[in-house]
């Protein structure tokens, strides 16, 4: 603990850029005093100066002027460009970085045609109703005559809605009003709909997997209906800095899109710090030589991510920086504060108070509160989940912590853009968590820097999510030959299948909704209905857990987290769809685990690499929930496997799978009895390290590895999206196989453990509980699939697509 004295330091104006990331990393690196250093790379971001265009010719004098209001003297040169390309017609998204100003390049070309047209509307869309509240201020804040900006959503009161549909010329919403609202009232809304000129979608890469593809539909929905009126809006998409995100929003509107994504907004240095958090020595390891808890299973051989940010906020709170330390999950943000604050009382008693916990659940004037103890330095360090991520303007902070890779790139920088927006320089810190794709990023510091390769994926194909969502449509209005190319692959069968199941009725003229109510689709829900959270003792109502994960977040004994209180199941009723539970905050967490297997129904595509096949398919997978393990939450140390009764559940669904011959594996030195554990250690890898390709959760993806699969009468490794009818995943790993591949083998040869880790090749949702596993047995699967596999952008050996049920 560095002495107190140096809390009064403080941060002042005094200092000279870049000397408080510099200085702050220099001291927690000191703290460590270890063998090895933690820090496994130091990037500095150089401060960027901003490049102005002029404003484009078009663009009225009344609008400039009142951009220049705001203190917007002229456009960065990638918002003048999209603006440009979106005045002349054409679907562009801009894909930037935080705080490089993507709300002015749609902005712009809109609000220009509102003025030089004063019949033409824009509708506006946000993932969320904090982020339309704030856009809906900035435009409102512009002044200008006729465009009367409304928000329209669930908030909105029955006395305005019919005043906005008729007199707002700029109506902000969100997907799930539009679908709910919007597009079944279409009636209502054909004075705006007929004269709708621009549709902008910001935060587009939060439509990813199957809400993605739920809104990729309400967007066609949208378009037909504005059609129906000769109208052809123009789109104009904002998203974070992804992987190709031409496609994705292409993907996302079913439209050719143009991609803007040479950021000229000026920004701050950011000396970025990427943390490995060290080794135990092997007699503190809980568990350490398999004997306290059994064969397999998972011993923390790192010190934990959580325990590690919480050092380094105290570390940080005690030198006076003000720090934002960000954590996955409610509980931790909860453990790295005490852990904090504990530590500094220790130090220095009543420290400790100026560290806090920060989460969603809170109050709005909670939040405020906390927002401005930050802002004015009475509190010094906060540990808060993603839930400042979007929307919420908390300014002036030093330093960031980032416990554990966030998920995407787009939220890391969303995450570590937290710091410094002042102009000083700021430190942003990823501690990286026990998990392979951690373990990668920290020694691939290429991966999070250089160009990005995560894309945001969507399947609007999906058969589970077309099918309700055609429904919709008909329901709106029938169905045409016509609508059927607008919703793209597979409506044809899916519109047949709603005919066959008595949904849809055909009649010359089109598909007609043959029921008086309105089919019930819910866009952001899944995998059968909903399991009701009630509180045992008052009958409370606390929330709803999807069905698709119900047997595995809210099983007897499973701790539920309800915004930031903790419960403990006692049970749960399937036939009642209902989970009984009591307030109780153990300082354990539960972890289900499930047994798996998987047939082949179909095979999309494939490409023949000699002793290595490369398949993408339709699966059928049997799962079913067995047991759950009780962790420590502050240690991560297991305490014990307790057994669970749980039906087994199907699912039709996408897989990407690859198959080696028995040969091959012979010659790479992998011995019979070790296939098993070389095959099932590479499929866990290669799951922790799929979503650098995509974005998506580990948990959103499943795996089966086999030394003889019948299907395939091969040694097999499955990759499968957990999702109905597939989210895009398994379909992107494919894509990207040998990227993917090898960033895996990378993973788990970089891991400095012995025999693999939860770092490298073990699973927290393991259904085998970590057995058999082989951390060299994979590195040799890996190397004979990668040396056998055309290299990324290669043409392909044999080929091909092939269709069968
Ligand atoms: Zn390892
Ligand atoms: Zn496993």
């Amino acid at each position: 603990m560095p002495p107190a004295a140096t809390v009064a330091a403080g941060h002042g104006p005094d200092r000279p850029p870049g000397a408080v990331p510099a200085e702050l990393l220099r001291r927690l690196r000191a703290r460590t005093g270890g063998d090895t250093d933690p820090v496994t790379h130091v990037e500095r971001v150089p401060a960027r100066p901003g490049e102005q265009a002029p404003w484009p010719q078009w663009a009225p004098e009344e609008l400039r002027a009142a951009f220049a209001r705001r203190g917007v003297v002229a456009p960065w040169r990638h918002q003048a460009e999209a603006a440009d390309l979106a005045y002349a017609g054409t679907h562009v998204v801009v894909a930037t970085g935080t705080a490089s100003g993507k709300s002015l390049a749609y902005q712009l070309p809109a609000l220009a045609t509102l003025l030089a047209d004063p019949r033409a509307t824009v509708l506006y869309l946000a993932p969320t109703k904090a982020l339309a509240a704030d856009q809906l201020r900035a435009v409102a804040s512009l002044e200008l005559d006729g465009v009367r900006p409304a928000t329209y959503d669930g908030d909105t009161p029955r006395a305005e809605r019919e005043w906005i549909r008729r007199h707002s010329r700029f109506v902000l919403t969100n997907p799930d009003m539009l679908h709910h609202g919007v597009l079944p009232g279409h009636a209502h809304w054909s004075g705006f709909l007929r004269r709708l000129a621009y549709v902008i979608v910001d935060e587009c890469h939060t439509y990813r997997g199957v809400f993605g593809s739920h809104v990729a539909h309400v967007l066609r929905r949208l378009r037909r209906q504005c059609a129906r009126f000769g109208r052809t809006p123009v789109f104009l998409l904002a998203s974070a800095t992804s992987g190709d995100p031409a496609t994705a929003a292409g993907r996302l509107t079913g439209l050719p899109v143009a991609a803007v994504t040479d950021d000229a907004s000026p920004r701050g240095g950011v000396t970025f710090a990427l943390w490995e958090p060290p080794l135990l020595p092997g007699d503190q390891a809980p568990g350490a030589g398999g004997q306290a808890g059994g064969a397999g299973d998972l011993a923390p051989v790192r010190r934990s991510a959580l325990r590690e940010t919480a050092d380094l906020l105290a570390d940080a709170v005690a030198s006076g920086v003000r720090t934002l330390a960000f954590v996955r999950s409610r509980k931790g943000a909860e453990v790295v504060a005490a852990t904090a604050r504990r530590s500094l009382d220790e130090a220095v008693p009543g420290l400790g108070d100026r560290v806090a916990a920060y989460r969603a659940g809170y109050l709005r004037e909670e939040r405020r509160e906390l927002e401005r103890a930050l802002l004015h330095g009475d509190l010094l360090g906060l540990a808060s989940t993603n839930a400042l991520e979007l929307g919420v303007d908390l300014v002036g902070l030093d330093a960031v912590l980032i416990c554990g890779w966030p998920g995407t790139r787009a939220s890391l920088w969303q995450q570590a853009g937290r710091a410094g927006r002042s102009g000083d320089e700021a430190l942003a810190v990823l501690v990286a968590r026990d998990d392979p794709l951690d373990t990668y990023l920290v020694h691939h510091p290429e991966a999070l820097f250089g160009r990005p390769v995560e894309a945001t994926v969507l399947d609007p194909a999906n058969p589970y999510v077309l099918a309700p969502q055609l429904a919709c449509a008909a329901a709106e209005a029938p169905l045409t030959p016509a609508d059927l190319d607008l919703f793209g692959d597979g409506a044809k069968e899916a519109v047949d299948s709603l005919v066959a199941a008595g949904a849809l009725r055909q009649r010359p003229t089109g598909w007609y909704w043959r029921h008086r109510e309105r089919p019930d689709v819910d866009l952001r829900g899944e995998g059968g209905a909903p399991v009701c959270v009630v509180e045992a003792a008052t009958g409370r109502l606390l929330g709803t857990v999807d069905g698709g994960s119900a047997h595995f977040l809210v099983h007897a004994g499973a701790v539920h987290l309800h915004q930031g209180v903790s419960y403990v199941v006692d049970s749960l009723d399937l036939d009642d769809g209902c989970a009984l539970v009591h307030p109780e905050e153990p300082d354990w967490s539960t972890h289900a685990r499930d047994v798996t297997s998987l047939t082949v129904a179909s095979i999309r595509s494939y490409v023949d690499a000699g002793p290595v096949g490369l398949f993408l398919g339709e699966v059928d997978v049997t799962s079913q929930v067995v047991s759950y393990q009780r962790r420590r939450i502050s240690s991560g140390e297991v305490i014990d496997t307790r057994p669970l009764d749980l039906p087994a559940r199907e699912l039709r669904t996408v897989a990407v799978w690859f198959t080696l011959s028995p040969e091959s594996l012979a010659a790479a030195g992998v011995e019979p009895a070790d296939v098993p554990g070389a095959l099932h250690a590479a499929e866990h890898a290669a799951i922790g390290l799929l979503p650098l390709m995509a974005t998506c959760d580990r948990w959103d993806i499943g795996g089966l590895s086999t030394a003889l699969h019948p299907d395939t009468e091969a040694p097999t490794v499955f990759v499968y999206d957990g999702h109905p009818g597939g989210a895009g995943f398994a379909e992107r790993a494919y894509g990207t196989a040998a990227q993917w591949l090898r960033a895996t083998r990378d993973a788990i040869a970089e891991c400095g453990c012995e025999a693999g880790c939860p770092s490298c090749v073990q699973s927290p949702k393991c259904g085998n509980g970590n057995n058999p596993l082989s951390k060299p047995g994979a590195l040799r699967v890996l190397d004979v699939v990668l040396a056998n596999l055309p290299a990324p952008g290669a043409a392909l050996p044999r080929q091909g697509d092939r269709r069968s049920e």
